[in-house]
């Protein structure tokens, strides 16, 4: 008789996504100790992410302020030692709750924010690392800086003594992503910046390849969104 519940799936998710990404990782060269996985809860709520917490997970991403300030603060109070990253969007009028909940913020991506994210960290006493967020694939209606932009919020986000961790972006849907990593990773060289949040569900093992440190995933940790 079959003895394994459904519950209890013999690999669960994330050893599977940690697996593929050790795989790539060593397909590259690469150690899979530099590659952070960051699970993307958006949506998900406080029974979807312990179990994930249970099992060692300690990166954890979500897309907006106000949700992330309903489920983290007592899931943190349980698990003092996560790290949270904002993935999206942020309003300037948002930015000092974003300083005040995140430790990585992967959106920044215009000057009106560098000034709000500057103001709101200076306040707090709190320099939280931040990803210039390009958009990779010149799309219209898509977050992130023009690549031409990148040098200059460069710049003015250390003027404003923000740490700059790196660049991120998110490839068009539905095309391969490779081209667009590999140019994120060129852009990334030419400015000194070590850091590479890239990578999703579809394409994380991808990104490893070429170079990410921080990927971002969601559905394949979690299911489908609802
Ligand atoms: C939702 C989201 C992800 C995760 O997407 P999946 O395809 O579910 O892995 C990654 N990055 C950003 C910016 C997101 O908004």
């Amino acid at each position: 008789m079959d003895q394994s519940s459904p519950q209890t799936p013999a690999v669960t998710p994330l050893a599977e996504v940690q697996g593929r990404i050790a795989r790539a990782a060593l397909l590259a060269g690469r150690s899979a100790d530099d590659v952070t996985l960051i699970a993307i809860s958006k949506t998900h709520d406080a029974d979807a992410i312990l179990p994930l917490l249970g099992q060692g997970q300690r990166h954890f991403g979500e897309n907006r302020v106000q949700e992330a300030q309903g489920k983290w603060p007592d899931l943190r109070a349980r698990y003092p030692d996560v790290t949270l990253h904002l993935v999206g969007q942020l309003q300037s009028n948002k930015a000092a709750e974003a300083v005040a909940l995140f430790d990585v913020i992967h959106s920044l991506d215009r000057p009106s924010l560098v000034a709000a994210l500057g103001k709101a960290m200076a306040a707090a006493g709190r320099r939280v690392p931040c990803f210039i967020q390009v958009n990779i694939g010149a799309e219209a209606q898509k977050g992130g800086c023009a690549i031409a932009d990148v040098p200059g919020l460069l710049d003015a986000a250390r003027e404003a003594e923000i740490p700059v961790a790196g660049l991120m972006c998110v490839p068009p849907a539905d095309v391969e992503a490779a081209p667009y990593f590999a140019l994120l990773a060129k852009i990334a060289r030419e400015q000194g910046l070590a850091g590479l949040s890239m990578g999703m569900s579809g394409d994380y093992e991808t990104a490893v390849m070429l170079g990410a440190t921080h990927v971002r995933v969601g559905s394949a940790l979690f299911g489908a969104r609802g």
